[in-house]
């Protein structure tokens, strides 16, 4: 009963006013089917929503009585204005609806284990299972659809700048970005392994020592890491490296580019991004990817800390750090609310936290005593907080006190209703420290990875005060959210040897893990640099979710699984035995 071919079938979820009069063919799944009256309706769900479709009469309206949830149908039928009493403004097709001349049942489908609606109330275990029904819901798949949109502009972006996409290796060597490797056993040479990249990185430098000049791929990326709720072990980057580039050049690139995307969702950023040093962040949110949504920045309190007659915090200020924030309006919390506050430090290492307060009954902290009103006084001075408001202090190690009040920060934010979610806070973090002190390991690591660039200004203190010298690297930040990171590179091979030397990897070691790389650099490397974009989370944003999950068709779960097809999963002992791997 093919009356259009599959070109010309309009989807049902698009049909609008202005299709009325037009004899259509649809196809679809019933969404649900309703008895009115004698008329039969079913609403018919495909890609773009529903639309619903009328059966007045019999025969058709029996069979249409038949059909049940998930029936993939095909109907013939013309579309009409809806009387104006039955027009539905919540639903976009809600103008109009199609009276069914025809009907055929495509197939049945049995009884699905949760309604497909998107007010959905399965549990995400049972959602993962059955992604496919998961899917067919209109908000997971305008998921889809917008992720396709988006790339499709990302991709359009760069080739207009003159960038080219190249595809590199699955199947390679372990990458340098810190994580540990996903490893694929080889069969033709027992005992090597290859391992899929943790970022493309090495082979985008070497496209630009080959000339490429600009270079851009939509890459997988693998990280064999213990999962939090928003990673995935396989994820997708914008991955991006150009040659004679700068900073400023990286940062008109990612602008342009957001300015490109994010209006698609109805978001303009700032031109340009705001900029902060990592000093700056941290000193200020205690936090390399600072939520600028709002205030609450964090105070210093070393000063007073260190003249208060409180032994902990002068102990602190001397060892350490004591900063705090303002609370507005926190001077009226109950007992429980600032119990609460010491709860929220705890997981980041802190044993709770102290607070100053002045109300009607006089001045009040748990450091009373020693501080008598006249201390309290002054740190509440210090912090300039006004006469309704809480001041929460915290000292101790350095890494301690930036955490947990970064933490905070935003929490209490979110429970004061500070962050309003119609507004949008980008900017660039730069001025990254080049190296990071192991206390566990004693020894450096590359904050970013060891190819990342020092300052030229800092080069000097390498082999001094290494923990001084800042990298040329920068992240791009939105709402507290790191977007994308990257480095200007190094490609002189003397610099290269000596951050080498910084980092406690020798000559063999070197030669060892990018002896291409450091090879390919002898014949004339260009000076080139990039930046990688974490694309599920800047879809997550912009589709407006709070999972990475659900803008990833097959997503894996906080412990790596598919529970779709049940990846990982054991494999026959005779696959094995090609890999010579003995099962354990
Ligand atoms: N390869 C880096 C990363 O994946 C980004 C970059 O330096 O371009 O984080």
């Amino acid at each position: 009963m093919r009356e259009m071919t599959t070109w010309e079938r309009p989807f049902c979820g698009a049909l609008r006013a202005a299709d009325a009069g037009r004899r259509v063919e649809l196809v679809g799944w019933v969404r649900r089917r309703r008895d009115l009256g004698g008329i039969m309706f079913v609403d018919l769900r495909d890609r773009e929503g529903w639309v619903q479709v009328l059966f007045p009469e019999e025969p058709l309206k029996g069979a249409a009585a038949a059909l049940s949830a998930e029936d993939v149908i095909r109907v013939v039928g013309t579309v009409r204005p809806r009387p104006a009493e039955m027009v539905n403004r919540d639903m976009a097709t809600g103008e109009i609806e199609v009276v069914a001349e025809r009907l055929e049942l495509l197939n049945q489908a049995e009884t699905p284990p949760f309604v497909v609606e998107d007010s959905v109330n399965a549990s995400e275990e049972l959602r993962l299972r059955h992604r496919t029904l998961d899917l067919r819901r209109p908000e997971m798949m305008a998921n889809l659809v917008l992720r396709d949109r988006i790339t499709f502009a990302v991709r359009q972006y760069f080739h207009e700048m003159a960038f080219v996409e190249v595809e590199t290796p699955i199947l390679t060597r372990s990458t340098p970005e810190g994580a540990r490797d996903f490893l694929v056993p080889s069969r033709l040479s027992p005992g090597t392994f290859y391992a899929l990249p943790q970022s493309p990185q090495l082979f985008k430098q070497l496209l630009q020592v080959a000339g490429l000049g600009r270079y851009v791929q939509i890459a997988r990326c693998f990280r064999d890491e213990d999962l939090r709720a928003d990673r995935q072990p396989e994820f997708t980057q914008v991955d991006v490296e150009a040659s004679f580039i700068e900073e400023e050049d990286v940062y008109a690139l990612v602008e342009g580019l957001f300015h490109r995307i994010f209006p698609l969702v109805g978001i303009e950023p700032p031109r340009p991004f705001p900029r902060l040093s990592y000093a700056e962040a941290m000193e200020r949110f205690g936090v390399d990817r600072p939520d600028m949504r709002f205030g609450m920045e964090l105070v210093e309190l070393g000063d007073v800390a260190r003249g208060c007659a409180f032994e902990v915090l002068v102990k602190a200020a001397a060892t350490g750090r004591v900063k705090g924030l303002v609370v507005p309006g926190g001077a009226a919390f109950s007992r429980k609310q600032l119990d609460e506050l010491s709860d929220l430090v705890k997981p980041y290492g802190a044993p709770g936290v102290l607070w100053f307060r002045r109300t009607a009954e006089g001045f009040g902290s748990p450091a009373r005593k020693a501080l008598g009103d006249a201390g309290i006084e002054a740190f509440l001075a210090a912090a300039g907080a006004g006469p309704d408001d809480l001041l929460v202090a915290l000292g101790g190690p350095a890494k301690v006190v930036f955490a947990a009040l970064a933490a905070l920060r935003v929490e209490l934010a979110r429970r004061l209703g500070l962050i309003d979610k119609a507004k949008h806070a980008f900017l660039w973090v730069t001025d990254f420290p080049l190296l990071e002190w192991d206390d566990d390991t004693k020894r450096y690591y590359a904050c970013h990875h060891p190819f990342t660039s020092p300052k030229p200004e800092d080069v000097a203190l390498l082999e001094s005060e290494p923990a001084r010298v800042r990298a040329r690297a920068y992240d791009v930040v939105m709402d507290g959210i790191e977007l994308g990171g990257g480095s200007i590179r190094i490609h002189d091979p003397g610099l290269q040897r000596r951050v080498f030397a910084a980092l406690g990897i020798d000559e063999a070691e070197a030669r060892h893990k990018f002896g291409f790389l450091l090879e390919a650099f002898r014949y004339g490397a260009p000076p080139h640099g990039g930046v990688a974009l974490g694309l599920d989370r800047m879809i997550m944003l912009m589709a407006g979710r709070d999972s990475i999950r659900d803008v990833i068709a097959f997503p894996k779960t906080t412990a790596g699984n598919c529970l779709l097809t049940d990846a990982p999963n054991t494999v026959d002992a005779a696959q094995l035995a090609e890999l010579k791997i003995r099962p354990s």
